[in-house]
């Protein structure tokens, strides 16, 4: 997939390829990704990208015209592309909206400075707006590349095993089982038993039920949506029953 970014910090994208999966599925050709700069589309010697805002108000905000030709070239370059722009306005990003894009051809993903990009591109050059999260950055750029890397882990072979990326957080609905690697011991702290018992059925037990209590305890709200099995909820009623048993003991000693 080819990831365009349009950004007045184009450099900023170098950073991919300092390492990790990201750089390996650039080097491999699974993905690519094309920085450009917008103010390469300003006809003025300054290369001016902002302006004032109309109505007044502080700070200031990119100029349509740039941006628009821009998008215009990117689209021209890359007519299949889904062309995306980051704002803290946008639906929110998650791991089922990465998995959708990964169905895009290639992805033109916009970045604004300052107080925004002019509303009006958002109105009729963008397909899709999209927010990492309930905060304010300041530029798209950071949020460009957490889309790049979730959906590029996505992308299969760019992980080498394709298993990891279904097991992970939020693939399964849940949240994933906790990981542990050598030393048997570290401070004190032991590797749970069962996983050094070479049972594989009682591993994936155990990793399905620590999955489940983990999401029970940070995430609930993701139970809400979720199928449960018959074993989940048999695990889910004897958690509750010993919550239950806990609190009446407790209440009755308080
Ligand atoms: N004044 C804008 C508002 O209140 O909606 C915020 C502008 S922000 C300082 C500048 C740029 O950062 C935005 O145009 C957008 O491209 C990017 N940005 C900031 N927060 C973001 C978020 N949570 N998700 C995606 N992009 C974000």
């Amino acid at each position: 997939m080819n990831f365009t970014v349009l950004t007045i910090f184009p450099e900023m994208f170098s950073t991919l390829l300092v390492g990790g999966i990201v750089k390996r599925a650039i080097e491999n050709e699974y993905i690519s990704v094309e920085p450009i700069d917008i103010r390469g589309f300003t006809n003025d010697r300054h290369r001016t990208v902002d302006d004032r805002p109309y109505g007044g108000g502080c700070g200031m905000v990119m100029k349509p015209e740039p941006v628009a030709e821009a998008v215009r070239h990117a689209r021209k370059k890359r007519p299949e592309s889904y062309t995306v722009l980051l704002t803290p306005q946008g639906r929110l990003f998650d791991q089922q909206v990465a998995q959708e894009l990964t169905g895009c051809k290639g992805l033109i993903l916009v970045c604004g400075r300052y107080e925004g990009i002019d509303e009006r591109i958002r109105e009729h050059l963008v397909d899709d707006e999209i927010s990492i999260g309930d905060y304010v950055l300041t530029g798209g750029e950071l949020a460009a590349m957490v889309v790049i890397d979730a959906v590029s882990r996505l992308i299969p072979g760019t992980l080498g095993g394709e298993d990891s990326a279904q097991e992970d957080s939020f693939s399964t609905g849940l949240l994933e089982h906790p990981q542990y690697t050598r030393p048997r011991s570290f401070e004190g702290a032991d590797v749970p038993d069962v996983l050094l018992s070479g049972n594989h059925g009682a591993v994936k037990e155990w990793r399905r039920q620590a999955s489940l209590l983990r999401t029970v305890l940070n995430r609930p709200d993701l139970l809400r949506e979720h199928h449960l099995s018959r074993d989940d909820m048999e695990f889910m009623k004897k958690l509750q029953k010993d919550i239950k048993t806990i609190i009446g003991k407790h209440s009755t000693e308080s």
